[in-house]
């Protein structure tokens, strides 16, 4: 205990375990490592060192079994659909998603004439956050992770009887 000792009176701290839960999901999202089409790029850089995601506790997984987010990064084509919903299903709950860009979010400029492009990815499961822009920046993709977080911090996981 050394220089500690005696330096501070005896503390408590009090909060519910929905709050400590919270926390502590909120600030450690593991997302599945994927990317489709441009978007992913801005995804990669937001994760290297110039904008630095792992500052927030966020790592990219490379299996879904490890991840508890999904961020669809890019053109979510027909035939890709069903691959990305086998993924979404492997992940354990509570899982999040986060749709980046135009063409995940609507389809984007493939909207009117793409007929192999999947109009939302909310088509194949809910979607927690939405990011708009062709492409998003990095900041953008930075908000949208601060946006889960709030989500996930005002959730209620403790069940009352
Ligand atoms: S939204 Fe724009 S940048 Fe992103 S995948 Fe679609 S075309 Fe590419």
């Amino acid at each position: 205990m050394g220089i500690i000792e005696g330096r501070y009176g005896p503390n408590v701290i009090i909060t519910s375990v929905d709050k400590l839960f919270n926390w502590s999901r909120s600030r450690s999202l593991w997302p599945i490592t994927f990317g489709l089409a441009c978007c992913a790029i801005e995804m990669m850089a937001t994760s290297a060192s110039r904008f630095d995601l792992d500052r927030f506790g966020i790592f990219f997984r490379p299996t879904p079994r490890q991840s508890d987010c999904m961020l669809v990064s890019g053109t979510v084509t027909i035939k890709m659909a069903e691959r990305i919903r086998r993924l979404y299903e492997q992940m354990a709950e509570p899982r999040y998603v986060i749709s980046m860009g135009s063409c995940a979010n609507s389809g984007g400029p493939y909207w009117e004439y793409g007929y192999h492009v999947l109009k939302g990815v909310d088509l194949i499961f809910p979607v927690d956050v939405y990011i708009p822009g062709c492409p998003p920046r990095p900041e953008a993709l930075i908000d949208g992770f601060l946006k889960l977080r709030e989500k996930i911090e005002a959730e209620t996981i403790v069940r009352k009887a």
